[in-house]
């Protein structure tokens, strides 16, 4: 498998202190403008580095709450005027594309359902052509790494700068203890092939369970991950969308102090 790819730290396309970890935190759905700034101003103050939320949600069986669109959009904008912190969402389509970065979204990432198919990848891919914003993409939701390494090859190839990976884990017919098996010999053997690639662990999407969140996320630090992508909400229970991984800001700032990390060396 080729690895000549040559990939920049997301430090150089993201403002933030790349001595520690990159912090990604935020609702899994944007619900309401009020949501949105009571949840930004509550994580502004835990160091986060990036907020998320997403407006256009793939949920596995209709009659789900699909995400509130572009409507959320200019609440985004206000979220990102009072806060001042970068904000991500999952786009899916070229139309996602251009709404996104029509309201200055600063991040964008390729969901697990999308990352699954080279179709819907390839059309994303080119839809980012001359797009400058860092693009983060998640592992397809089966345990395939070269359809992983497929779609970070297209987004490549379309010349985005700023590439990072997200490891969410990966759905399996057998219930095991988590919602997504880690398999955490994927992102590995990933790593291993492009060690300049940034690499993000999702501990909310393979947990599926907050108890869990604290120990995936510690895993992938002693695993050297550049950053953690982590669900809060601040009423987990009554949340619109994966209410049962979600912590609440108070939750999540405990567990981003008690994480140990390892000092970069060099
Ligand atoms: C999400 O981040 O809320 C999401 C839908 O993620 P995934 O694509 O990993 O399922
Ligand atoms: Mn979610």
């Amino acid at each position: 498998m080729s690895a000549n790819l040559q990939f920049k730290p997301l430090s150089s396309g993201i403002k933030y202190d790349d001595q520690k970890p990159l912090i990604i935190a935020g609702p899994c759905s944007a619900e309401s403008e009020e949501q949105l700034l009571n949840t930004a101003r509550a994580l502004k103050n835990l160091n986060v580095d990036v907020l998320r939320a997403g407006i256009w949600k793939p949920r596995t069986r209709p009659n789900s709450f699909e995400g509130h669109g572009i409507k959320a959009l200019p609440w985004i904008q206000t979220v990102k005027k009072e806060v001042g912190l970068p904000f991500a969402v999952e786009i899916a389509t070229p139309q996602h594309i251009e709404e996104a970065l029509k309201h200055g979204v600063d991040i964008l990432w390729i969901g697990a359902r999308s990352t699954v198919n080279p179709f819907n990848v390839q059309e994303i891919a080119d839809a980012l052509r001359g797009v400058k914003v860092p693009v983060l993409i998640k592992n397809p939701i089966n345990p395939e790494l070269a359809l992983w390494i497929g779609a970070i090859e297209r987004i490549y190839n379309a010349g985005v700068e700023h590439i990072g990976a997200i490891h969410r884990g990966f759905s399996s017919f057998q219930k095991g203890k988590y919602r997504n098996e880690p398999l955490w010999q994927i992102p590995i053997e990933l790593k291993t092939l492009f060690p300049d690639l940034p690499l993000i662990c999702d501990p909310s999407h393979i947990a599926g369970k907050r108890s869990f969140i604290y120990d995936l996320s510690q895993k992938a630090m002693d695993l050297n991950y550049d950053g953690l992508m982590i669900e809060s909400h601040l009423d987990p229970d009554n949340a619109w969308s994966d209410a049962a991984q979600q912590v609440t800001p108070v939750r999540l700032a405990e567990i981003l102090s008690e994480l140990k990390i390892r000092q970069a060396t060099s």
